[in-house]
């Protein structure tokens, strides 16, 4: 049996008479890549900063890492990573700084350039983040997340305007963040990378979870009720004859 660190039970959230989460269940359990998979508005980031305590709820329980949301937000708080808008960070400073000055706020001394091997950033620790492609900036909000060690980290469309090479580069950085035993909770609306990256998805539309599983299964119970593509596809698209022509590795860097 697997562990469930997220627990969320009938949440809903209204803004005024919108009602934009309709009362949705899940789990999430301990060491998977879990993503909510939905079109704009669906309520993915909402969802999301509920969890992360940012955003209150309407009503409903959620339970982190055996921590109750109504209760104890501050425990949650200390076991979580949550990614920040590169645009936020002080511009003034490079990458050692930054994660020096996070390591401060968060209260724990960090090595910079330890993390930022992790996120394969070492030749930039002394540049700004201006200075970085997308692909670098989305890496190096992937490692501030990671200053407090959390147990858990919550990613909102961390590829959205990435290149091929760059998002794959990514979503190489995720599964190895989840194998070393963080999981992770992301959102997106690309249907490959939900495939390629998660272990299981909620699909999510105008704030309900309409299916929730694998993508294998959800894959397989669609081909099992006779569903069959409209004409043969093709073992390559455009994507892997651009992937093959530029090289797959970090040309973003
Ligand atoms: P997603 O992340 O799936 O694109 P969001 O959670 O951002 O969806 O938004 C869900 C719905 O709630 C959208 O229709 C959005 O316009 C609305 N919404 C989000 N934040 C607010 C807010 N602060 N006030 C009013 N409506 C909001
Ligand atoms: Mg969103």
């Amino acid at each position: 049996m697997s562990n469930v660190v997220i627990s969320v039970k009938d949440l809903v959230k209204n803004y005024g008479a919108f009602e934009a989460v309709k009362s949705i269940s899940f789990d999430v359990y301990e060491g998977e890549i879990f993503g909510l998979l939905g079109p704009n508005g669906a309520g993915k980031s909402t969802t999301l900063e509920i969890i992360e305590t940012l955003r209150a709820k309407t009503s409903g329980k959620i339970i982190v890492n055996n921590f109750d949301i109504d209760k104890e937000a501050a425990s949650i708080k200390k076991i979580i990573g949550v990614q920040l808008q590169t645009s936020g960070f002080y511009p003034g400073l490079n990458l050692v700084e930054l994660i020096k000055l996070f390591g401060g706020l968060y209260n724990q001394s960090v090595d910079p350039i330890e993390l930022l091997k992790k996120v394969n950033l070492v030749d930039k620790a002394k540049s700004k983040v201006k200075e970085l492609s997308g692909g670098q900036k989305q890496r190096f909000s992937i490692a501030t997340t990671l200053i407090n060690h959390p147990k858990i980290i919550f990613l909102d469309e961390p590829t959205t305007g990435l290149d091929p090479q760059a998002r794959r580069n990514l979503w190489d950085l995720i599964k190895e963040i989840r194998n070393n035993g963080t999981t992770v909770i992301i959102t997106t609306h690309y249907m490959d990378e939900a495939e390629q990256l998660c272990d299981r998805i909620a699909i999510m539309d105008e704030g309900k979870i309409i299916q929730l599983d694998s993508p294998e299964k959800m894959i397989d119970d669609l081909v099992a009720n006779g569903f069959e593509r409209p004409k043969q596809v093709k073992a390559a698209n455009l994507e892997d004859v651009f992937i093959q022509l530029t090289g797959r590795m970090m040309r973003d860097e």
